[in-house]
């Protein structure tokens, strides 16, 4: 049976990024997905791309998912962009708190990401679905497992229709999440992120920032092809396709990919996954 899936692409800096990103949603369209969703910068940097982005997403007759992180927002702020989707159209909404950038001292009105799905709720009722994030390996930034377990049972309370993972190359980790959620009383969809691999460098880079792990075989492999790259992408298929598989098969209800604005790797696994 076909998974159901999602997509997310990062909003494009220059025409021609939103022209070339166009050709590979053209694409990724073929896969039917639920929802494409469109990230969005903390303290609002990149509030009119990711609008526009959305805005031609709806435009070509699917669902838009905006994300919206919190930190560095005021409440008016953060007002105005729900009445802005709320008006073209859009139902569905990825709530986070974000990162805040370098140099930004100012937390504003929101400290955390449940706080933000209360103000959600609160002024716009049901209008939008709500999806949050979880990490199965815990958020790098969490006091212990069980605080960060606590802080994801809270966002879910405050009124979130499902959630996203982070990405994770460890199919236990999610599995043991997902337990440790249901013993919770919580029943909501929890969707696995998956992270397709390009480039090993640019991925271990990544994962060391947002706290996913990469296991050791893996890693060993990956450094083993120094820069060849045809040998990371057939090994990183295989990698991402077997986890996918397993993932499903344990009852995992679908995959969110992040695509990196690229088609081809989600394209070859979704295909690899029929
Ligand atoms: P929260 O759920 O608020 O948790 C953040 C941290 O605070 C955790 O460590 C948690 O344990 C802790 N915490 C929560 N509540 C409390 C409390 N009351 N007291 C003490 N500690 C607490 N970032 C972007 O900037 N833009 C995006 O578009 C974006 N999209 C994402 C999509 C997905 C699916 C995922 C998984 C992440 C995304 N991120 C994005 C990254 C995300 O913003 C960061 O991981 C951020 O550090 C945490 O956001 P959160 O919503 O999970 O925060």
């Amino acid at each position: 049976m076909k998974p159901e899936i999602s997509i997310e692409f990062f909003p494009p800096q220059t025409p021609e990024g939103l022209e070339k990103l166009r050709s590979t949603r053209a694409e990724l369209a073929k896969l039917q997905p639920e929802f494409f969703s469109v990230t969005y910068g903390a303290g609002g940097s990149t509030r009119e791309r990711t609008f526009t982005v959305v805005k031609e997403i709806a435009a070509e007759g699917f669902d838009a998912a905006p994300h919206l992180s919190c930190i560095g927002s005021t409440r008016e702020s953060i007002r105005e962009i729900l009445a802005e989707y709320k008006a073209a159209g859009i139902r569905r909404t990825v709530a986070l708190r974000g990162d805040l950038p370098s140099g930004m001292a100012e937390t504003g009105e929101f400290r955390y990401a449940n706080e933000l799905v209360e103000f959600i709720r609160a002024e716009t009722g049901d209008w939008f679905t709500i999806e949050v994030a979880a990490y199965p390996e815990w958020h790098p930034q969490a006091r212990s497992p069980r605080d960060d377990l606590a802080a994801f049972v809270r966002k879910v309370r405050a009124g979130a229709d499902s959630a996203i993972t982070q990405y994770f190359y460890n199919a236990d980790a999610y599995f043991h999440f997902v337990d440790e959620v249901r013993a919770q009383g919580i029943d909501i969809p929890i969707v696995p992120g998956i992270m397709p691999i390009a480039s090993f460098s640019k991925l271990a880079r990544f994962s060391d920032a947002c706290g996913a792990d990469i296991p050791r075989w893996m890693r060993k492999k990956f450094e083993s092809f120094g820069d060849d790259s045809d040998s990371i992408r057939a090994f990183g298929l295989d990698v991402v396709t077997e986890l996918s598989q397993r993932l499903l098969a344990g009852g995992a209800p679908g995959l969110h990919f992040y695509s990196m604005n690229q088609s081809a790797l989600t394209l070859e696994i979704c295909r690899r996954l029929a």
